[in-house]
């Protein structure tokens, strides 16, 4: 029994595992390289193993970097089942669809160039690789076991980064060895509105751990909702709109969480709120979906409203004359569109319309790219281009931190922590620098951590068995 590292491994995104075991290959998750100038390349370079010889996939969460690449594995051959929470096969499709049509659009405007016939661009995958994925799935309850493969057992545990977010627990049994080892996926931060916290492990042999921040300390959560409380109040004494560049799943729903909690004391009423995304309106009507998942406040805040969404003056405009109508609107609204890094999208509409005048606000809440218009006004830039036009930046831009859906490096320690007997650590899903920072961190604890890197081959029956379970 073997554990190799493929994607995700001294890096961020293409998260890729693979768990060998009696002849049988599972994958955990099978992301999508983002970002960089040849992460497309790398994407559609061939996977180091055959796609037909995976037996089986467990996937963590619906992100892109975890599950952008499933269309392809199963475009290449693969015909397995792959296993994951029943929220996360809800947001499934919203998400692999979305890439879909992203990546036909960019080939389409790639092959309008007039390219020679032999040089057409393929998209990477289309529609029908996304619908044979859908079909794939199989829904795995969280907190109870399933034989994932002849040998392997699986459980999934709540990992509180965004709804339908994994942990996964992995026992691997072979020529009477047996081993446990726990795969953390995403860990969200433990207060995050809506979701309940991070599960609690206390055994396993060997762990597999997220460092995307494990050199970086967050914003108290208090603290930032007291900023946006307060960004509020100006807006409302400025009696223009607030303009949100917002990413379509997590936080969007979290800031219509924020507003409805507070929705006394910031005057939430007074305000008209839409949601103007097709897919973050999507998204939120999975989260409504699954009150299951919430923790107890968010339970107790659906209860006093008798549903969700708890928020009576929220407007979903779902189509482009929706969106359109809201350009009419002068003072009293707070527009939540996307794309959240303003690199296009509805938001672009608004931001044309309100950015000229110094009544508005526009609230950055994610992290905005180098090059993307979102990056321009978190600079202060006095003039930006929108649509091939020069647009005056007169509204006040607001950048809030801490609303981050990762732990920072005291809780990503914190998680680690409930082990015991300090299993061995493999740190996944981390620039290096974060990683090795978040190593010398688990090393201070006692732990033995290793920063992986893509090929690093675990011989499992090695492993001290430390597990009781
Ligand atoms: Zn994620």
């Amino acid at each position: 029994m073997q554990l190799e590292f493929f994607g995700a491994a001294g890096e961020v995104t293409g998260s890729c595992h693979i768990l060998r075991a009696g002849g049988r290959q599972l994958l955990l998750d099978c992301g999508m390289i983002q970002g960089g100038a040849d992460a497309t390349a790398r994407n559609r370079r061939a996977f180091p193993f055959e796609a037909s010889g995976i037996d089986a996939v467990v996937l963590s969460h619906a992100h892109i970097d975890h599950c952008g690449r499933l269309p392809l594995l199963v475009k290449r051959g693969f015909r397995g089942p792959i296993h994951t929470n029943p929220a996360c096969a809800d947001l499934l499709p919203i998400l692999l669809r979305d890439s879909a049509n992203l990546l036909m659009r960019e080939a389409e405007r790639a092959n309008r160039e007039l390219r020679p016939r032999d040089q057409r661009v393929e998209p990477l995958f289309d529609l029908e690789d996304v619908e044979a994925v859908i079909r794939q799935v199989q829904v795995m309850a969280y907190d109870a076991p399933r034989e994932v493969l002849p040998g392997i057992t699986a459980r999934v545990r709540e990992a509180g980064h965004i709804l339908g977010s994994s942990s996964v627990e992995l026992w691997v049994a072979e020529g009477g060895q047996k081993r446990k080892l726990v795969f953390s996926g995403d860990l969200g931060q433990y207060d995050t509105p809506i979701l309940q916290d991070p599960y609690r492990f206390e055994s396993a042999d060997l762990v597999l751990m997220e460092s995307t921040y494990g050199d970086r300390r967050h914003r108290g959560r208090e603290d930032t909702a007291r900023e946006l409380g307060s960004i509020l109040a100006q807006a409302e004494r400025d009696g223009g709109n607030v303009i949100v560049p917002a990413f379509a799943i997590g936080r969007s729903q979290e800031l219509l969480y924020l507003l409805a909690k507070n929705y006394a004391e910031w005057h939430v009423a007074r305000w008209k709120i839409f949601l103007d995304s097709p897919m973050a309106i999507a998204a939120s009507r999975v989260y409504w979906k699954h009150p299951d998942r919430f923790d107890e406040e968010s339970s107790r805040l659906r209860a006093s409203f008798g549903g969700m969404p708890p928020l009576p003056n929220l407007v979903l405009s779902e189509t482009p004359d929706d969106s359109r109508a809201i350009n009419d609107i002068r003072g009293g609204a707070i527009i939540i569109a996307g794309s959240g890094m303003a690199n296009g999208g509805r938001v672009l509409h608004h931001l044309k319309h309100n950015l000229p005048r110094p009544e508005c606000h526009v609230l950055i809440v994610g992290f905005q790219a180098p090059g993307t218009l979102g990056r321009q006004l978190v600079d202060h830039k006095p003039d930006v281009r929108i649509h091939g036009r020069e647009v005056r930046v007169a509204a006040q831009v607001h950048t809030l931190g801490g609303l981050s859906a990762h732990a920072d490096q005291a809780q990503l320690l914190r998680w680690y922590d409930s082990f015991s007997g300090r299993p061995p650590v493999y740190l996944v899903h981390g620039e290096v620098a974060s990683a090795e920072a978040l190593a010398l961190k688990l090393r201070e604890l006692g732990a033995q951590a290793t920063v992986t890197h893509p090929g690093l081959t675990i011989d499992l029956a090695g492993v001290n068995a430390l597990a009781r379970d």
